[in-house]
């Protein structure tokens, strides 16, 4: 394609609409008619990224291969389409600002008065026309976080407005609302949406495209009303109608021509419909597979989007066994020696999630125990492995106080330990172990059979590892360690063999499986929690 062409997904009327799963899509879209599709996300806080942040805030950090810690939207973009997203794909209002006051530092502006307008804007178009320019995108789609009319996302509408009139043709906007159902009317009410736009013509800004999202079907009549009143083409008004699930959402959008729309407004030829052919053999055999599989989620943040890539890659490893994944969440923090068995009741796997700090982790530990000692097929992801280790090295080798540093800092069998770089680290943005390192995996283990391949790679996102200088001891006693980083030696997994399945790893598979390729170790997880249940 000769020039890229820029989507800018904004969002009116309310926030939570998933702006982030209709970019997915369209990417989705655009990548089934051959084109090289890439998405971002601008998100319009001062955090410099979501790293810091508590996953009540925001939900799940997301880590890029290449260590950036982003926006949970970043995950939904590699599980529809698979490309994986960099640094480049995740920026926030902090970000923008560090990079130009760090310029104004340098002395780049030669003694210019330094302003929102235009060195802000400028600084977030350059960061949009990057991923055109460097990596050659064909369709670059990016997602603004928040809702117009937002005090702190106005910088990224202005850079919006003055992209599309320098692009024209070569960029356009999709707005996504809201069009609620008033119950006690019996009526749908599309006022909401016409001040949304409104209020972003108001900001310079034309919208090209209209999703609306709904809950009810909306008649052809109010579509017409909605593409009057807002200056957009009637076929440009799509509605997104509430799904059984998010992976519908893409075939939905393809069957009423949101890409064709795409294509018409920035002059690309439309060529043959793709037919999204493995997409919806998955979505068949998602919606053929009832038959439930039960994993409880062991963990503390008792919010859906916490553990958002978790949930997600259980629920896909359901579809590839012909099972429905009916995932619980147990809150570790009421977990204790006397409920366990109560609290773990009826689930035939349990995944005890990745965290950090004191709190709950007492209760994953007394789970990893019922779990061990009760062969209950059990995965545990970062903290949730470390969790496992503890539990060993407590009840199987006899340390009564094992612990992690992170934890305890002074106890004298510190099985977790924090890493040898991460010592005098003192700052705590970006500064964990982050993205993709090899690991390679022990011959016959269980897990070498899983990937079937010595060699992976899988993201990180940790301060504390396993202490090497009990290895032996615990290989001893059964617990055996089968993945390893080459240079480091550090310990990527653990496996008990004689047990059903009892997996912990350093690393989070999460973050790598997508839709069309769902994660070994998250579909042999279930499978055996399957297992499991038959018996
Ligand atoms: N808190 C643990 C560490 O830093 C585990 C982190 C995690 O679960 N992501 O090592």
């Amino acid at each position: 394609m000769a020039k890229t062409k820029y989507i800018f997904v904004t969002g009116g009327v309310v926030s939570s609409l998933g702006k982030g799963i209709i970019s997915s899509s369209v990417g989705k879209l655009l990548q089934a008619r051959g084109y090289n599709v890439t998405i971002q996300k601008f998100d319009p806080y001062i955090n410099i990224d979501p790293g810091t942040l508590n996953p009540y805030e925001h939900g799940e950090c997301y880590v890029t291969v290449d260590g950036m810690e982003t926006d949970l939207d970043l995950g939904h973009y590699e599980r529809f389409t698979g490309i994986q997203t960099t640094k480049a794909n995740s920026l926030t209002t902090g970000r923008i600002y560090k990079a130009v006051i760090d310029k104004e530092r340098r002395g780049d502006y030669l003694g210019k008065t330094i302003q929102v307008v235009p060195h802000i804007t400028d600084e977030i178009k350059r960061n949009v026309k990057l991923l055109g320019q460097k990596y050659h995108y064909d369709f670059v789609i990016t997602e603004i976080g928040g809702t117009i009319g937002d005090i702190e996302s106005a910088p990224f509408m202005e850079a919006i407005r003055q992209l599309k009139w320098e692009l024209g043709k070569n960029a356009l906007n999709l707005h996504l609302t809201y069009v609620p159902y008033l119950h006690a009317a019996g009526e749908l009410k599309t006022k909401p949406t016409q001040h949304s736009v409104k209020e972003l013509q108001s900001v310079g800004i034309q919208p090209d495209i209209l999703v609306l999202r709904t809950e009810k079907h909306l008649p052809d009549q109010m579509r017409k009303k909605v593409a009057a009143f807002c200056n957009v083409d009637l076929d440009c008004v799509i509605q997104s109608e509430d799904l059984p699930s998010i992976y519908e959402v893409p075939v939905n959008m393809q069957k009423q021509g949101l890409d064709t729309a795409i294509l018409r407004k920035v002059g690309e030829p439309i060529g043959e419909t793709p037919s999204l052919g493995p997409w919806r053999a998955f979505l068949e055999r998602r919606n053929r597979a009832t038959e439930e599989v039960k994993i409880g989620i062991v963990g503390k943040y008792d919010l859906q989007d916490a553990y958002k890539s978790i949930r997600e890659a259980l629920s896909q490893a359901g579809t590839y066994n012909d099972h429905k994944t009916v995932i619980t969440f147990i809150n570790s923090e009421h977990i204790t020696e006397e409920n366990v068995a109560e609290k773990l009741a009826g689930q035939d796997g349990i995944m005890i999630c990745p965290g950090f700090g004191q709190r709950g982790i007492e209760g994953k530990i007394i789970a990893a125990h019922y779990t061990r000692t009760h062969n209950i097929p059990t995965f545990g992801i970062c903290l949730g492995m470390q969790m496992m280790v503890i539990e060993f090295a407590r009840n199987v080798l006899g340390y009564a106080d094992a612990n992690s540093r992170e934890i305890d800092e002074k106890t004298p069998h510190n099985v977790i330990d924090i890493m040898e770089e991460q010592k005098n680290i003192t700052n705590m943005g970006g500064t964990m172990r982050l993205g993709a390192y090899e690991c390679v995996l022990k011959q016959d283990s269980r897990v070498m059979n899983i990937y079937k391949q010595e060699y992976i790679q899988e993201r990180h996102r940790h301060r504390y590892e396993f202490n090497n200088e009990y290895l032996q001891e615990f290989e001893r006693h059964g617990m055996m360690c089968v993945g390893r980083n080459p240079e480091s030696d550090l310990v990527e997994i653990v496996e008990i063999p004689g047990l059903k399945w009892y997996i912990g790893t350093q690393f989070h598979p999460e973050y790598q499986s997508t839709v069309l390729k769902p994660h070994p170790l998250f579909v042999d997880f279930v499978k055996n929690a399957i297992d499991n249940k038959k018996k």
